[in-house]
């Protein structure tokens, strides 16, 4: 499949890992749009939020127990923001489901 982020699971393109375990990968985002801009992601291809079911949450549930450790570990103890975009009008642009953690500053009141 040509997935860019299944590729970077793969190793086929290099990322910088922030964590790992056997269902799911977080690394840094290449254009952060904060101090700590990290994206966290299933192992598994799922396209988006809208294509979680009944079969795949495990992986969704498992990724969202483990962020407060990844929040934790990268000293996000200010606080921090999860954004998923999901399809176009959320200008999803890499289409397998991922979960941005952004701090490291006082983001914006505004999230749309
Ligand atoms: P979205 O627009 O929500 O689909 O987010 C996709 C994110 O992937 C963007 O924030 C990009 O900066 C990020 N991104 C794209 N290519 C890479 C890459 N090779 N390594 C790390 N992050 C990437
Ligand atoms: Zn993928």
């Amino acid at each position: 499949m040509d997935c860019l982020f299944c590729k970077i699971i793969a190793g086929e393109i290099p990322s910088k890992k922030v964590y790992e375990d056997e269902e799911i990968y977080a690394f840094y985002d290449i254009n952060p749009q904060a101090p700590t801009h990290i994206l966290v992601i299933p192992k598994k291809h799922i396209a988006s939020m809208a294509e979680v079911t009944e079969e795949n949450i495990g992986a969704v549930a498992h990724l969202m127990q483990k962020i407060p450790l990844i929040a934790r570990e990268a000293k996000l103890d200010g606080g921090f923001r999860i954004v998923s975009n999901a399809g176009d009008d959320a200008c999803q642009s890499v289409h397998h489901l991922h979960f941005h953690i952004l701090g490291g500053k006082k983001l914006s009141e505004q999230m749309a």
